[in-house]
């Protein structure tokens, strides 16, 4: 039977790649996100920040059954921890950690049918940081969390895993940069490997999370070295 997968932020850069790397081994993908499009066999326009959006993707996708979930999907919002307000607070952590809940919940049943997976997409900010994303590291570090947390209660039926990237060169990441001033080539610099990664390569390792069959709770740091190198180095 043809895997059927759930990639959620399909329209943004490692959303696409993931959804090149399940079709290139066959699998059929379902895409969401707020973009109208993806290349996703089939796409669905579902708003994450809505706490109805698990029950609104479940109805979406009716009775089939399903292989696997990633919930890539996630805000950025840049604030120094005093100055971030209530709303924004709120609305990445909409985004960044209660939608992987409410959409993970709502398709557990198919995926605890087909003994699947689920994949999310974190952060190294999750471990170590910089300033100004007190609110996203904090999302990031409860989606890590979270993930362990599935693990143990879904196994053994469905497994939980969490990918961390890096610096990716997504419009994210680039996006980041045009107000900060930095250039990519500084960034690049300070990794262990002298440069930063591909959508691909963080797809390459959702996969192998994917496939894994004794990896749940399994949080990969996917960044280039850029957290083993001390910062007094
Ligand atoms: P991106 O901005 O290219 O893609 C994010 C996608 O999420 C976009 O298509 C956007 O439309 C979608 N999205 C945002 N809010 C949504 C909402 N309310 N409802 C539905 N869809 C929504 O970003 P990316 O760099 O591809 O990031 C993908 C994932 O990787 C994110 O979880 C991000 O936190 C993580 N990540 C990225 C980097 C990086 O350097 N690019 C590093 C670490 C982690």
């Amino acid at each position: 039977m043809t895997s059927r997968i759930v990639v959620t932020g399909a329209s943004g850069g490692i959303g696409a790649a993931c959804v090149e790397a399940f079709q290139a081994e066959g699998a059929e993908v379902v895409g969401i996100d707020l973009e109208t499009s993806s290349d996703a066999d089939e796409h669905l326009v579902v708003d994450l920040e809505s706490p109805e959006c698990g029950l609104q993707i479940a109805g979406l996708l009716g009775e089939r059954p399903l292989h696997g979930l990633v919930n890539n999907a996630a805000l950025q919002i840049n604030a120094p921890a005093d100055a971030a307000s209530a709303e924004a607070f709120d609305r990445i952590y909409a985004v960044n950690l209660r939608a992987p809940l409410l959409v993970s919940a709502a398709i557990r049943p198919a995926l605890k049918q087909s003994r699947g997976f689920i994949v999310n997409v974190a952060s190294v900010h999750a471990v170590a940081t910089s300033k100004n994303v007190s609110l996203y590291a904090a999302t990031k570090g409860g989606l890590v969390a979270m993930t362990r947390a599935l693990a143990v209660e879904w196994g053994p039926e469905v497994r939980v895993n969490a990918v961390l990237p890096g610096a990716i060169e997504t419009e994210m990441l680039l996006d980041g940069f045009s107000r900060s001033g930095n250039t990519i080539e500084d960034l690049a610099k300070k990794h262990p490997l002298d440069r930063i990664g591909q959508p691909s390569e963080v797809a390459e390792a959702v996969v192998f999370l994917a496939h894994n069959k004794f990896a749940t709770g399994t949080t990969l740091i996917l960044d280039g070295g850029a957290t083993s190198r001390l910062s007094t180095e």
